[in-house]
């Protein structure tokens, strides 16, 4: 029997949306720049931006400007056409990194699907299916990047996934080596590891990696869905490392709150996939390229080097209030992304910072992750300090 029609969106979402989220018991209902309002009007400071989407901030003016331009223009051709938007994006993406091509897709877990696919046919030929991938890693829900995702918990009841993705740990090279054989054809790894706890790859590993790909012909395949478009204070994090992939993908923060997704390829890799290798319907949608377009061009090096500054900054101030906090096992992370790894359950901080009006994340039961949108002022910073200061000094809570 249906229930009666209700006005009260949690209820409303709990009853008719799939249950795949835990929800925090907050409904948005509108955003701007570092800040979100719930339906009691109440203001929280967003630390977490979207999970990395409004990356720079929420409903930036530029990008909501450049979003009713091209909808009341054109929403939707098609690949069957060209479009102004997606060449202009495509030609952007190309021009500011070390790619020729572009592949445009709707998210990361796509575009992730588009790079796995793209290193199993340059291999192809040569037997070459394998594609090394590292414990903690987060590349998407689709089966594809599923299976590239080295975290067994999300692979529970999904099985048999698509084989041939040898799991190597991170920052250790000679893990790499010794699954390196005739059927290994590539490497996807985040530089920053996000969803497995804010694991910043080294510099030496990214480095070494680079020259073992070269030694072995192997595809570099980096994923910064999450860890790109500014948050490590360089436009894509491959760039705040110093070393360059072969393919690249992107998604969150690219469409700054609308889907997009990208896959980046370096000239040796823009002939692989031909007309019908691959596709998607939505890919490239002029209004989502539009969006991305307004993003590329408010990541300028003013503001890269405003979130380099906010993030050491940042980094130091929370050294600052965990010390001796004898709970808080470890602070990682690069630019605008950290985690704080505790010794106990972090479900508790989020609840008591969300109350406090700050929005955080737990990530992995016991990593606090904090992904503030990039253009966050100083006085933004300073009212997130002050209460995770008070939430950090609080008694330890009992999950
Ligand atoms: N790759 C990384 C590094 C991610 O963090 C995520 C999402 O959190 C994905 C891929 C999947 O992106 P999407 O949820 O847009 O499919």
């Amino acid at each position: 029997m249906k229930m009666k029609p209700t006005s009260d969106v949690k209820t409303k979402t709990d009853t008719y949306i799939y249950g795949t989220y835990k929800r925090n018991p907050l409904t948005i209902m509108r955003a701007h720049g570092s800040w979100v309002w719930d339906d009691a009007g109440k203001k929280y400071l967003d630390f977490f931006s979207g999970l990395a989407v409004s990356g720079i901030g929420h409903n930036l003016p530029a990008v909501v400007k450049a979003v009713q331009t091209q909808v009341k223009r054109l929403m939707h051709t098609s690949n069957l056409y060209y479009t102004a938007p997606a060449a202009d994006l495509a030609e952007q993406l190309c021009q500011r990194s070390f790619a020729a091509k572009v592949f445009f897709c709707n998210s990361g877990a796509e575009a992730n699907e588009a790079a796995i696919k793209l290193i199993r046919k340059n291999g192809y030929p040569q037997g070459r299916h394998e594609i090394i991938v590292f414990e903690n890693s987060f590349h998407g829900r689709t089966l594809g990047a599923l299976a590239a995702t080295a975290q067994p918990k999300f692979h529970e009841g999904f099985g048999p996934l698509p084989a041939g993705f040898p799991v190597a740990k991170m920052n250790r090279i000679d893990s790499v080596q010794a699954l390196i054989g005739p059927k290994t054809a590539g490497i996807l790894i985040e530089p920053v590891q996000g969803e497995g706890g804010i694991h910043p790859a080294t510099r030496e590993f990214l480095h070494a990696l680079r020259a073992l790909t070269r030694e072995h012909h192997l595809v570099l395949a980096f994923d910064g869905v999450q860890c790109s478009l500014g948050r490590t204070g360089d436009l894509f994090s491959y760039q705040t490392y110093g070393v360059e992939p072969d393919l690249l993908t992107l998604a969150k923060g690219l469409g700054g709150g609308m889907p997009i997704g990208a896959l980046l390829a370096a000239p040796a890799f823009s002939e692989v996939l031909k007309p019908g290798d691959h596709g998607t319907t939505f890919g490239g949608n002029p209004v989502c390229c539009a969006a991305a377009l307004a993003v590329l061009k408010l990541l300028t090096p003013a503001m890269l080097k405003h979130v380099k500054q906010q993030g050491q900054d940042l980094m130091k101030e929370l050294r600052a209030i965990i010390a001796g906090a004898t709970f808080v096992k470890e602070l990682r992370g690069m630019g605008l992304m950290i985690g704080m790894e505790l010794t106990i359950p972090g479900a508790p901080f989020v609840e008591a910072c969300r109350a406090k009006g700050l929005l955080i994340n737990c990530t992995q039961g016991n990593v606090l992750r904090f992904l503030p949108p990039l253009a966050l002022s100083v006085p933004e910073r300073r009212a997130a300090l002050k209460i995770l200061k008070e939430v950090l000094r609080q008694p330890v809570p009992v999950a």
